[in-house]
């Protein structure tokens, strides 16, 4: 018997170099083997008689070889096999294009198993290239829920599907983590049977049987886990503050707080007071003012004698944070620095060396503020800004900086219930969903490609009243095949040819983080007047003079991406516009856009977003804080995640802590999951 955790190399038929191509699919032992589930299913279970078969409808049969293959060559790289089979109900040709392998194998006398495609008509039938395997060997390719694997290159199905085999021989599954009340209550397969089924399933109702429990498993995995990080936060302690004077802080602000922002900030003041490590989730659509609540909190800790660290996503937003912070904060004698990757090393150590004697009360930064080179006297709250680029293991790292801080985090995301209950599960959410007052709605309009010279006259006119302009594409290359707009390409169009007079700036993805930041910035600071952008403007820029987002090929995004961009304006005095251009004329797609130019509910428009599209285009591949999930997918299992939810939080409470070998074995799963997550999140 051999281990989950012995290497393939065990396995016949991997050596070295097989090794080596398994290690790019992430496979180094007989578990990760196991754990490499099917991407989806051929139904090759059908065995008919020749003369049952349907045109056009794959299916197997059993029939002999009636004379020699024999081979032509037709042409240069073209030769045909032609070769009669028959069974008992009827004869038929097959025709194979360019296979030695047939010619060779298939003899004359001798029966087969076929898996083919029978077309043809009234002058007759015909088969090209079926598959053909022994009827004597086990089945690998015929009479078979055949499974097809995430692959690469230089592996093909065929040695996926043997490798798997034979390690589901040599060893026992994963073990069994779903407690027995659990997978009766919910109508789950074992462990041993759905690790089996997955790959060998008897037929499609079976694999899906056993796609469900993996789902399962994987959603209650995860949600216990954030169950049981929560309870074990419960216990924690940690001093309350006393003093919850907030009076000053209002004072100094120019304006009067909404009043979705006072209650984030009375939530807020609850946490701390309690004697328990805040973990407070602040969501707001953008420009909802959400850094205020923030700006509270480190006041509060400065009063009560702790630092603060506020974590921004990229430089110049902390660069943006440092600037409002400090100003507000000086005159109540709240120190405040900042402190950033691309500053000088004399400046980084001079900086550190304050926020280590306390002489810094708010330290604002890039994440390079949690390295182990930043070390804080008395560090009491971590704030971090757009927090969906950060995963639940980062914010474990986070608390550890200092003895249990207080963690706020901030999201112009607004995420749909259950997903947030995935991406934050451990959180508790405060809600601001209202704009300051004063604030204009973005005008948003979704026009076809004959508006172009009225676009161009329209982003004129706002560069002349003094304005600036973002033209966002979903590309950054020309893509022939999809005719989307991109980025370069039409930036220089744009400079070239419709703009000469007018600065043109382009900024995309592939450019490195500094070369990034320096062009935002340069934006920011007023010296272009227009910006191609791809979506890296997506998080939180302040340009207060920009007064038009067009978005180019708009049906490329997703609403609530779309919304998110479109958020990047209307965020000065003046009134702003979003123009969505689109060539899509597929009436769900319009419909879809307009939706958008009528609502600015970021909550609606994300419900709609998730329900047409999915989790995984919802937050884009790139900024997902969303656990890697192997088989479930979110937009399918919803009602699959809300069952485990359930369940996991019962068992917490029934059994988090008890001794069943399930209990244990799912407490371990939790570990590696969580300590995996470690590395891939940021
Ligand atoms: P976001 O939620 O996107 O982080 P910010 O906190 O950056 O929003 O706030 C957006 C702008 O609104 C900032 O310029 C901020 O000073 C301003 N602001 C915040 N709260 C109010 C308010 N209650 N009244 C007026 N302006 C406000
Ligand atoms: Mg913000």
């Amino acid at each position: 018997m051999a281990r989950l955790s012995d290497p393939i190399t065990i396995l016949k038929g991997i050596g070295p170099t097989k090794a080596k191509q398994f290690a790019e699919l992430n496979i180094f032992t007989l578990g990760d083997l196991i754990c490499h589930f099917p991407r989806t299913y051929e139904d090759r279970t059908r065995l008919l008689p020749i003369d049952k078969m349907e045109v056009d409808v794959p299916a197997c049969f059993r029939a002999m070889v009636m004379n020699t293959p024999r081979t032509a060559h037709i042409r240069k790289g073209l030769d045909l096999t032609r070769v009669q089979v028959a069974d008992h109900s009827a004869r038929l040709t097959l025709t194979f294009f360019n296979n030695k392998y047939a010619a060779e194998q298939l003899q004359y006398g001798k029966e087969y198993i076929f898996y083919g495609t029978l077309t043809g008509d009234f002058v007759g039938y015909s088969m090209t290239n079926p598959i053909f395997e022994s009827p004597d060997s086990l089945p690998v390719a015929t009479r078979r829920v055949l499974p097809i694997y995430p692959l690469t290159a230089g592996l093909n199905n065929n040695t996926m599907l043997k490798a798997v085999r034979q390690a589901l021989e040599l060893c026992d599954p994963p073990a069994e983590i779903l407690p027995e009340a659990v997978r009766r209550e919910y109508d789950i397969l074992s462990a041993d049977r759905a690790y089996y089924a997955i790959h060998e399933p008897a037929n499609m109702a079976e694999a899906e049987l056993a796609k469900k429990r993996l789902v399962f498993e994987e959603f209650f995995v995860f949600s216990a886990g954030l169950a049981l990080m929560r309870a074990a936060r419960a216990e924690k302690k940690t001093a309350a503050y006393r003093d919850t004077e907030m009076q000053p802080f209002y004072d100094a602000l120019p304006f009067r707080l909404t009043g979705a922002q006072q209650r984030a900030i009375g939530d807020m003041i609850a946490d701390v007071s309690s004697g328990k490590p805040m973990n407070r989730l602040v969501q707001g659509d953008v420009g909802s003012g959400k850094t205020m609540v923030a700006a509270a909190a480190a006041y509060l800790a400065a009063r009560n004698g702790h630092q603060s660290a506020l974590m921004a996503p990229t430089e110049i937003l902390a660069e943006q944070h440092y600037q409002s912070l400090s100003k507000l904060f000086a005159p109540l004698g709240i120190r405040t620095a900042l402190l950033t990757g691309s500053m000088t090393p004399k400046q980084k150590r001079e900086i550190r060396e304050k926020i280590t004697n306390h002489e810094i009360d708010l330290a604002v930064g890039t994440h390079a503020l949690l390295s182990d080179a930043t070390q804080f006297a008395d560090l009491g709250l971590v704030i971090a800004d757009e927090q969906h680029r950060f995963g639940v293991a980062q914010r474990s790292k986070l608390s550890a900086k200092g003895d249990d801080p207080h963690l706020l985090v901030m999201s112009a995301t607004p995420i749909p219930r259950t997903l947030a209950l995935l991406m934050y599960g451990d959180l508790e959410v405060s809600i601001i969903n209202e704009l300051p007052p004063g604030r204009k709605a973005v005008d948003t309009f979704l026009v076809g490609e004959s508006y172009r010279p009225r676009i161009n006259a329209f982003i004129r006119k706002q560069v002349q009243e003094g304005h600036q302009c973002f033209v966002v594409c979903p590309a950054i290359e020309e893509n022939e095949d999809l005719g989307i707009k991109a980025a370069s390409v039409w930036a220089e169009t744009l400079q070239k040819t419709v703009f000469p007079d007018l600065r043109i700036m382009l900024i995309h993805g592939q450019m490195k983080g500094a070369e990034k930041e320096a062009a935002m910035a340069a934006f920011a600071r007023g010296e272009a007047d227009v910006l191609v952008a791809t979506t890296v403007i997506e998080v939180g820029v302040d340009v207060p003079n920009a007064t038009l987002m067009v978005i180019e090929d708009a049906d490329r995004f997703g609403l609530s991406q779309l919304h998110q961009l479109r958020g990047r304006v209307g965020r000065g005095g003046h009134q702003s516009y979003c123009i969505l251009t689109t060539h899509n004329h597929n009436p769900d797609t319009v419909a879809r856009l307009k939706a958008l130019c009528k609502t600015t509910d970021g909550f609606r428009i994300a419900e709609e977003d998730l329900k047409m599209r999915g989790p995984g285009d919802f937050f884009g591949a790139r900024q997902s804080g969303l656990p890697a999930f192997r088989v479930a997918n979110l937009s399918m299992d919803l009602q699959l995640l809300k069952d485990a939810q359930a369940a996991s939080a019962a068992w917490i409470n029934t059994e988090g802590t008890s001794d069943t070998p399930e209990a244990i074995a799912l407490r371990q799963r939790i570990g590696t999951l969580f300590q995996r997550a470690e590395g891939t999140m940021n």
